[in-house]
């Protein structure tokens, strides 16, 4: 099988063609920004083994498995992230959460910061990566996922202290800033088969998808120093409900910011300095 048959056949099943040529790239071990080799070879015989690698993640990739677990791997905020189905996939939208974590840091010399559900540890990560004065620590209440986030850590030779916790439960002491991404999907939401492959306790927080934001909400500010920052990630039409819940409970300066498609997607607020 030549690399544009193989190609071919995938297309036949259903794949899109970027798809496909990064799948046939990881069969063959080569490097995702290595697509031109794959048209400088395309008349080239696949040796056996690539081609068995192949033809199995497109099947997979047909059934739905999003492309990357079969790869094992996703970019977020410049750092390459080992992922698999122990934890939600990194999305781009987050980015726009860390870019906010950073600009409020901005002045605050080596900040106390805590990523809260923090999966992949995708977060807390890229914080630490970006300023690695911070001391970051981070929490998931599962402990498959800490596996993935502490390895993730090692690998990238980045310091965040992770523990295991449901979100400020066992948490002590204090932080310049809380940070979440967290479950906010409403139950029975006509989006959520698309989304079968991810863990549905990364996904789905109650009736309304505000389960777990009323409750991190409800509890931050005992946990952030005078003047800290809460900051969520949130559903695309959560940003009114979530900016109300923050008014209720003390915060101040609460806004929203936008994610990469222009939606509100991230809410927060600051919690009143002492005096
Ligand atoms: N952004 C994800 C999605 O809707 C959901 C992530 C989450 O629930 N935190 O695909």
């Amino acid at each position: 099988m030549t690399v544009t048959q193989a190609l071919g056949d995938a297309g036949r099943q259903g794949l899109d063609r970027l798809d496909a040529q990064l799948l046939l790239l990881e069969a063959l071990g080569r490097k995702p920004n290595d697509r031109a080799w794959l048209i400088a070879h395309d008349s080239d015989g696949l040796p056996a083994d690539a081609g068995d690698r192949f033809m199995r993640l497109c099947a997979r990739r047909a059934a739905g498995e999003p492309l990357a677990y079969l790869r094992g791997r996703q970019a977020f905020y410049g750092l390459e992230l080992q992922v698999d189905s122990r934890v939600l996939i990194p999305r781009p939208d987050t980015e726009t959460l860390v870019d906010w974590v950073l600009a409020v840091l901005k002045d605050t010399g080596t900040p106390r910061v805590l990523d809260l559900g923090t999966g992949s540890g995708a977060i807390a990560l890229a914080i630490k990566y970006e300023r690695p004065d911070a001391r970051v620590s981070a929490v998931d209440a599962s402990p498959a996922a800490l596996e993935v986030a502490a390895s993730n850590a090692q690998r990238l030779g980045l310091d965040v202290a992770f523990s295991a916790g449901s979100w400020l439960d066992g948490v002590s002491g204090h932080y310049d800033l809380i940070a979440s991404n967290p479950p906010y999907i409403a139950q029975g939401d006509t989006h959520l088969p698309t989304l079968s492959h991810e863990p549905a306790q990364a996904l789905v927080s109650g009736a309304d998808g505000l389960d777990d934001i009323r409750q991190i909400i409800a509890s931050a500010a005992s946990r952030l120093l005078p003047g800290g920052w809460l900051l969520l990630e949130h559903g695309w039409d959560q940003a009114g409900a979530v900016r109300a819940l923050l008014a209720t409970a003390g915060f101040s300066e609460v806004g929203s910011r936008n994610d990469v498609a222009g939606i509100a997607r991230c809410s927060g607020g600051k919690v009143p300095a002492l005096g």
